[in-house]
């Protein structure tokens, strides 16, 4: 719950505002880039939400905050209501983005894809009534593809509740010991027709990312869209080893994705050349 007693003074007047517990991981940003803006390594409200359409998203957006540091001096329960029964929110197809991210991920992003064989959850949101019936309504949980050990969240509450079996590689699998499902070695593994498990170490020892439908690339914490540079991105601090992820970032040319779902920073939809151009030009910047 954010306390309006630490309201950072870079809030513009207004309903709004973000307390000094914010952790700067931009999914107010994201949700509501009309509302949010960054200042000085926190978020802040530049521009108090006018439209019923920017009010949503502002609450969007306070809902999803790992760490309740959004808040509001009135708040209005009706479409603070609408906005918690949005989530898991449509992304394209049967791909959603779940919400609610969670402290204990670094509030890194977690999915949710609606599947006739089963649905997957990758990566873990907060462990929240509402939201497990929100699963429960869609038809429960079969997989819970799990990145890397740094964004296991409440994994373990959600595979117990929906008897999900959780993936995980095994140099990553002492943060889930009792995990279901461990991929081994560096080769890919598939797991039904449509989804590819890649391991693709380098920010740790066990990343690994999701290949759906050779569309989507769940790509945890090894590859994102830089806002600022509008081009890929991939860590550059926080590495496991520097050689490894090189490898990793170019083993991705050999698969088909036009879209980047990652655990931190942007997503992005780019046509399969475009893509392919864009991992090209990442490996040059970073490995000239
Ligand atoms: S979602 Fe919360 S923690 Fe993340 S940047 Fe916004 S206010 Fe800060």
């Amino acid at each position: 719950m954010a306390n309006a007693s630490k309201r950072l003074d870079t809030n513009i007047e207004g309903n709004f505002f973000v307390d000094s517990t914010c952790i700067d991981c931009d999914t107010c940003r994201q949700l509501a880039p009309t509302t949010f803006i960054e200042d000085s390594d926190y978020s802040a409200v530049f521009h108090q939400p006018e439209s019923p359409k920017e009010e949503f998203a502002a609450y969007q957006a306070l809902l999803a905050c790992p760490v309740g540091s959004i808040g509001t001096i009135k708040k209005n329960s009706n479409v603070y209501s609408q906005a918690q029964t949005s989530f898991p929110l449509p992304i394209e197809d049967d791909v959603h983005y779940v919400g609610f991210n969670s402290e204990k991920s670094y509030g890194a992003h977690s999915y949710f894809i609606t599947h006739p064989n089963g649905n997957w959850l990758i990566d873990s949101p907060r462990y929240l009534k509402h939201l497990v019936q929100a699963f429960e309504e869609r038809g429960g949980i079969r997989y819970i593809f799990l990145s890397h050990k740094d964004d296991i969240a409440e994994a373990a509450r959600y595979a117990k509740t929906f008897s999900a079996a959780r993936i995980i590689h095994q140099a990553d699998v002492s943060a889930m010991p009792d995990s279901e499902w461990v991929i081994d070695g560096e080769e890919p593994a598939q797991v039904e027709a449509e989804f590819r498990c890649i391991p693709v170490p380098g920010h740790t020892a066990g990343c690994m990312a999701l290949q759906y439908k050779n569309r989507f690339l769940f790509s945890g914490d090894h590859l994102w869209w830089d806002r600022d540079l509008q081009q890929l991105g991939t860590p550059e601090n926080l590495v496991w080893n520097h050689a490894q992820l090189e490898r990793s970032v170019r083993k991705l040319l050999k698969y088909s994705f036009e879209w980047v779902l990652p655990g931190h920073g942007e997503r992005i939809h780019l046509s399969y050349s475009k893509m392919k151009t864009a991992v090209e030009r990442l490996i040059r910047r970073r490995w000239p």
